[in-house]
């Protein structure tokens, strides 16, 4: 990752889907902007009412607001939309790899909108790319668009297919006649299930139901495809059962407070975790601060262990995007400081304890303790609501190659020692673990334990980075070649 860009880990991707509504394309606006916080590059929907009307598509780069105007929910119209907010794990970032993705094939028209990543998208690129297929994007999205227009052996389901894909994947598939969502057999990425009216409803979080006040009526299971259409409800189970590997992550930064996962509220366990945190690593201390938003809760829940005051001493600045200014030290320090800025007055001369989600490169962490030392706080205790990230994720995450983690690279002392910090302390599995009210069985750990539930083989992992770089640096897109394109528009 560049130094202009974010140093937090990314979000991968939201997903929403909606049948038989006549607000269909408005419904999926609101649901879109209840998971801007899951993508943020790209957004998109497509909408469509039956059997044999051409699907209506409108996707562009930038947030839900900035995408869709009144005139563009106007044109999406028809009873059923699938929409998805997008930052790029795999792909280019750029309109060719927004999704929903539309096919065209011998079922009639598809439109998939995926949250996840697979392990084996390359090799199976290249298998379809041998058997003529050709490919408009980079995404692994578009890879399941392909399986999913195989033949399949007679009386199987065209679902089947999607057993050869590894890895991540929650979806939600548009046909000509159906609405479908469908979560890996592992379940990694959340996908749940609501009621709105007459419609059924599929999105990423349950915060998207809230919104347009539809009612959740329960997850989807890992290794479950569930079909909607004109005559109700019904479950498919195409995949070969595997162990639940839900994304504990999830409850630590990536999904919204106010979602429900597993029945359980996702702000609940992150205070859950302070708790856990304080009994672990406990020090006496004057006041107790969160790094915002994501460190809220867990500080909130050490705060209360310990019966220390609670302060917001750092002050976030909601109103910033993306910065794009070159790198060089002086940038790369307001680039840090531009989202947060600490009331100087409330830590100075005091004992302070701050708590962030997590730590990943070290270098926002770092920063946080040098400006609470230049406000003259008398001690700095980081405490860290989440266990050291010392492991790539090949699930969907950003999380950086080892190397690029701090924890990765440094012993606990040296980290200590390069954050500036009086004291650290990391919360650990099991009590990350308990936090949710969850079985450690249930969970994928990789990236805290280097357990990989679906393991991933160093030489195809190479192979795959080779086969992904070559294809990035080939892509020819309306970004880079705008006059190429502008016949095409
Ligand atoms: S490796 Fe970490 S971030 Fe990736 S899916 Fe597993 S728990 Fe989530």
């Amino acid at each position: 990752m560049d130094q202009t860009a974010s140093p937090y880990p990314h979000h991968e991707c939201g997903v929403f889907g909606i049948f038989n509504h006549p607000n269909a394309a408005a419904l999926t606006y609101y649901g879109l902007f209840a998971l801007q916080h899951r993508g943020q590059e790209s957004a998109g929907m497509v909408s469509a009412t039956g059997p044999g009307e051409l699907f209506k598509l409108h996707k562009a780069m930038g947030l839900v607001g900035q995408v869709f105007q009144q005139g563009d929910i106007e044109r999406l119209t028809g009873t059923r939309a699938v929409g998805h907010t997008r930052y790029s794990t795999t792909g280019s970032s750029n309109l060719v790899n927004a999704q929903p993705i539309i096919g065209h094939g011998s079922r009639g028209q598809i439109a998939i909108a995926h949250n996840g990543n697979l392990i084996n998208a390359d090799v199976l690129r290249d298998e379809l790319e041998d058997r003529g297929s050709i490919f408009q994007t980079t995404n692994d999205s578009e890879i399941l668009l392909h399986l999913l227009a195989q033949p399949v052996a007679p009386g199987a389901s065209p679902l089947s297919a999607l057993a050869r894909a590894r890895g991540a994947f929650s979806l939600v598939i548009m046909s000509e006649r159906e609405l479908i969502g469908v979560r890996d057999p592992f379940g990694f990425r959340p996908l749940v299930l609501g009621k709105l009216e007459d419609a059924y409803v599929l999105a990423s979080e349950t915060c998207a139901f809230d919104l347009i006040h539809a009612e959740f009526i329960r997850e989807i299971e890992p290794g479950e495809v569930v079909i909607i259409g004109e005559h109700g409800i019904r479950s498919e189970w195409p995949f070969r059962q595997e162990r639940k590997a839900f994304c504990i992550f999830e409850y630590v930064y990536f999904a919204r407070p106010d979602s429900l996962i597993d029945d359980v509220n996702v702000a609940a366990a992150r205070t859950e975790m302070g708790r856990e945190l304080a009994r672990l690593h406990p020090v006496e201390a004057d006041l107790v601060v969160p790094v915002p938003d994501s460190g809220n809760y867990a500080a909130l829940g050490y705060a209360e262990e310990l019966g220390i005051p609670f302060e917001h001493a750092f002050v976030r600045n909601h109103y910033i995007g993306r910065t794009f200014l070159a790198p060089s030290q002086l940038i790369r320090d307001f680039n840090v400081r531009i989202k947060l800025n600490l009331i100087k007055g409330a830590v100075k001369g005091r004992r302070v304890v701050v708590i962030d989600d997590s730590i990943v490169r070290g270098t926002t962490a770092r920063a946080r303790v040098v400006s609470l030392r230049e406000a003259g706080a008398k001690e700095v205790h980081m405490r860290v609501s989440c266990p050291p990230h010392r492991f790539a994720c090949h699930y969907g995450i950003d999380f950086p190659d080892p190397e690029k983690l701090l924890a990765n690279q440094l012993s606990h002392a040296a980290i200590c020692e390069y954050l500036g910090a009086d004291s650290v302390g990391y919360l650990d599995v099991p009590g990350m673990v308990r936090a949710t009210g969850g079985s450690e069985k249930d969970f994928c750990l990789a990236c805290f334990t280097g357990q990989y539930p679906v393991p991933v083989d160093p030489a195809l992992d190479k192979y795959i980075m080779e086969r992904r770089d070559s294809r990035e640096n080939h892509l020819v897109t309306a970004d880079a070649h705008p006059n190429l394109f502008a016949d095409l528009k």
